[in-house]
């Protein structure tokens, strides 16, 4: 089997961020009034301009229309949940999406980060961390839409798996892989150290930005995500009680 990582001159553009007049707006769709306009006085008070829908199909008519530059998202809304309304965003693109939820429900934050959340927020929650979260993802939106570690014109292809970085594309054996914006970066981020182990906060702090209070546990659901999705090309191995890694060239 060959490996090889070849450089082509393909470059596709990006969009710049800093010009746009949506890059502050950040849209909160939750229908619990106190718990919005609470989210609300924190984030303006930290300068981003705020929307609020108290319901699910109003907030996501909002969220298509006016691109925020990210989405504060419960799950348990009128109108149309927040799992629904991930789905529907991430078909659409890469908008950042922050999901409230419920305190100790891991279930809700591990199906919400498979659909393509970048992170997610505990109720009740602490406002500081609430604007912090919001930063370190739009920091990260910002970096992965201009400049990431890895060049934009890289094409990685070994044993059957094409990635394109610019493109943000996959491909196993010709085809096409639909990958979240999270299971793309871990993915990238793996072959770019290929042959070093990397534990799970060191991918979290280079996925994310920061560092889960604990929650090594997404990497784990997005490590899993990429196995079922890319099958045996998935070259992502486990080094036990360590992390994961990408092994070297051969
Ligand atoms: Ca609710």
């Amino acid at each position: 089997m060959s490996t090889t990582q070849t450089i082509t001159g393909q470059r596709r553009g990006t969009i710049s961020r800093m010009s746009d007049p949506a890059a502050d707006h950040v849209l909160i769709i939750e229908d619990e009034a106190n718990i919005a306009s609470f989210a609300q006085m924190y984030l303006e008070a930290a300068g981003y301009r705020v929307t609020i829908a108290d319901r699910g199909d109003e907030g996501l008519r909002i969220a298509q229309e006016e691109q925020p530059a990210l989405v504060l998202l419960d799950l348990m809304l009128p109108g149309l949940d927040g799992y629904e309304i991930t789905r529907r965003l991430r078909a659409d693109g890469r908008q950042p999406i922050i999901m409230l939820t419920a305190r100790d429900d891991a279930v809700d934050k591990v199906v919400g980060l498979e659909l393509g959340a970048d992170d997610y927020v505990t109720k009740p929650f602490n406002p500081r961390e609430l604007v912090a979260r919001v930063r370190a993802v739009l920091r990260r939106a910002e970096e992965s839409g201009h400049q990431s570690a890895v060049p934009e014109d890289t094409v990685i292809e070994l044993d059957g798996l094409r990635v394109e970085v610019g493109g943000r594309e996959v491909f196993v054996d010709g085809e096409l892989v639909a990958l979240t914006p999270k299971e793309f970066d871990l993915l990238v981020t793996l072959l770019d150290q290929r042959g070093l182990v990397l534990t799970r906060e060191q991918l979290l702090e280079r996925v994310w930005g920061f560092t889960f209070l604990g929650d090594s546990r997404t990497i784990d659901v997005h490590v899993r995500q990429l196995r079922r999705k890319l099958g045996d090309a998935c070259p992502i191995q486990t080094v036990w009680g360590t992390g994961y890694k990408v092994a070297a060239k051969r």
